[in-house]
């Protein structure tokens, strides 16, 4: 009789050596760790949706280009349903992207190691565990003590390991800051590869580097619809020059966006008064949070422009965790991270939510 194979001999060697993103499902009474928007929909535009749902033929397949909800965002953005991309979330576009331009061969454009994808750090986990999923080399530059690109730094890694694809989180999660404008403009003069601009938090920061997309072939801006309310969806989209969006189309799966996801992100994005008004409260309690925390001894608190605000303590993080959980409020804790020693992550919760986390960890430290 054959030997059973040892699974995980047959594993790729850069899977066997990838941690899984780490997306838990604890239970929780306040649940601030996912950066979701915490409001729920207006009863008149769930009663919509459900209306819309029940016509949709579930029997057959989705529309495969998302055409209707690629309009909706064409009109809102002014960006050609050309230029747009539907993933389902915006992991599956970073991972879209990275299957087209990057080549783990040693044939490829970069040579003996394949190619490599750069980005600062700390930043969003996916950028890493997708490139190492696909056998492709990740180089990283830290930030700064201010979470800034160090400049100079990441210029020279450009030259060095001449990046197939750059990505930079604008705002960067999890430190919460947009990084200085003219140090992305002078990464994006200077790449010969595909810069990756992930605009995420855009609807909290309202700043983008959309108008470059002209002046930038190799520009793709990431967006996505799960900070603002649709996170169960899992929406995202990119833009970028026709030509980027006709090759990803190659190995986009054919009916990546359900038809349910499409149908209601269309209703809601259509219908959006009251989801701009929730982003407006979330910025307006974010400044709240960030009053409060900075009144808590032994915590510093980073500026944010997003949906969320990392922090650090003098004490161990861990432990922070796991008595903020024991209350039943439930956040992110970085201390395992080698550049965020003793740091914590909340996402900006509805204002009881926020006055409990905060009277909670005023009482622990
Ligand atoms: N980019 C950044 C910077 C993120 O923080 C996240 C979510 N944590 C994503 C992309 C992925 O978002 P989604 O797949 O839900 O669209």
């Amino acid at each position: 009789m054959s030997k059973l194979p040892d699974i995980i001999n047959l594993v790729k060697k850069t899977v066997q050596e990838l941690k899984p993103y780490q997306a838990e499902n604890i239970q929780c009474r306040i649940k601030l760790d996912a950066m979701e928007n915490p409001y729920p929909l207006p009863e008149s535009l769930m009663k919509k949706i459900s209306e819309e749902i029940g016509r949709i033929k579930i029997n057959r397949y989705p529309d495969p280009s998302a055409s209707r909800l690629k309009s909706i965002i064409s009109a809102q953005t002014d960006i050609s349903t050309d230029n747009i991309i539907i993933g389902n979330g915006s992991d599956e576009l970073i991972q879209m992207i990275l299957t087209v331009f990057g080549d783990p061969s040693p044939q490829s454009l970069s040579g003996e190691q394949g190619d490599r994808v750069l980005f600062p750090v700390p930043t969003f986990s996916m950028y890493g565990i997708i490139s190492k999923s696909l056998s492709l080399k990740d180089e990283v530059v830290p930030l700064s003590e201010d979470w800034e690109i160090q400049l100079d730094k990441f210029l020279s890694e450009m030259e060095r390991v001449k990046p197939k694809v750059i990505f930079i989180s604008y705002p960067n999660n999890p430190t919460g800051n947009c990084f200085n404008r003219e140090s992305i403009l002078k990464i994006l003069k200077k790449a010969s590869g595909i810069v990756v601009i992930d605009e995420a938090y855009y609807d909290f920061s309202k700043k983008t580097f959309l108008p470059y997309l002209k002046e930038y072939k190799n520009l793709i801006i990431l967006r996505t619809l799960s900070k603002i309310g649709m996170a169960g969806l899992r929406v995202g989209y990119l833009m970028a020059d026709s030509e980027i969006c006709r090759e990803l189309n190659k190995v986009r799966l054919p009916y990546n966006s359900n038809s349910v996801s499409q149908e209601i992100a269309g209703i809601i994005l259509e219908n959006r008064t009251e989801v701009d008004r929730q982003i407006a409260s979330i910025i307006l309690e974010r400044e709240r949070l960030m009053d409060g925390l900075k009144g808590i001894k032994d915590i510093e608190p980073f500026s944010s422009e997003t949906n969320f605000i990392l922090f650090k303590t003098d004490k161990n993080s861990k432990e922070i965790f796991d008595k903020l959980l024991d209350s039943g409020i439930l956040i992110r804790n970085f201390g395992d991270d080698i550049y965020l020693k003793n740091s914590l992550r909340v996402t900006i919760g509805a204002p009881d939510e926020n006055n409990e986390f905060l009277k909670t960890l005023n009482k622990i430290l």
